[in-house]
């Protein structure tokens, strides 16, 4: 028998599907990643055209049988990203990050990814520096990845006076009396660090983060990814050429 499903979840990519079709793939918070059937949505008068597309947040409506493919119905659009979609930096940002939330959620199965994806896209759909809120996530994930670094005390002696530097390798921060020839970040960004970790994104209100602090968690970032996670990007390359651009 066919049931109707109401799940809420953002299109994480989407397939052309025939002629006039279309395969999503929806990020939900309950029911994992499904897909889905979202028949002639390719028809510009089609009331699926619009919100068939990759990262349109909502709540889907699913035409569910066992053992075959579900058709989407309808969609309550809770976010369609507008502001995003028309920015060449912004989208490529959210496309990574769409990316990003795929793989961990596929490593992870942590039912909270939906939730904190959607609430750093709301504050790039705002105009809040991309680039901050990527980092933001990135460090987040690596909780439910099960490698977060330490970074409420010496990763080695658990004293948290004294943190003189941040480590890859140690996983977490290191303080001058365990510190042998690590690299040295600048204090500002171990500071930092520890607030993109504990920082309630939807009540950010201004970002304004020095560029060489910035640089330096993302370089941190991606050599903690490339250490301690199988994640590998598809979206990097493209996203190391946007960043070219806005120099
Ligand atoms: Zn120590």
């Amino acid at each position: 028998m066919a049931v109707i499903k109401k799940v809420e979840g953002i299109v994480l990519n989407d397939f052309d599907y025939g002629e006039t079709s279309r395969i999503i793939n929806i990020l939900t918070s309950e029911d994992g990643i499904i897909g889905v059937i979202a028949k002639g949505c390719r028809n510009i008068k089609s009331p699926l055209c619009n919100v068939s597309q990759k990262l349109t947040y909502g709540t889907f409506y699913i035409y569910y049988k066992e053992d075959k493919l579900s058709i989407l119905k309808e969609v309550d659009l809770h976010n369609g990203f507008f502001n995003i979609r028309t920015d060449i930096v912004k989208i490529s940002y959210a496309l990574f990050l769409l990316d990003l939330a795929e793989q961990v959620y596929k490593e992870s199965k942590a039912p909270q990814i939906l939730k904190q994806l959607i609430s750093v896209l709301e504050k790039i759909e705002d105009d809040f520096d991309p680039l901050v809120l990527t980092l933001i996530l990135k460090l987040r994930f690596l909780n439910y990845l099960g490698v977060a670094p330490v970074v409420d005390s010496c990763v080695l002696c658990h004293s948290s006076q004294g943190i003189k530097t941040l480590s890859v390798k140690r996983g977490g921060y290191i303080c001058q009396h365990c510190y042998e020839d690590e690299v040295i970040y600048q204090a500002k960004t171990i500071k930092m660090l520890r607030m993109f970790y504990y920082v309630d994104v939807s009540k950010i209100s201004k970002v304004n983060i020095q560029i060489g602090i910035k640089k330096e968690i993302n370089e941190f970032l991606e050599q903690y990814y490339s250490d301690y996670t199988g994640i590998f990007f598809r979206s990097n390359d493209f996203l190391k050429k946007v960043r070219e651009l806005e120099k």
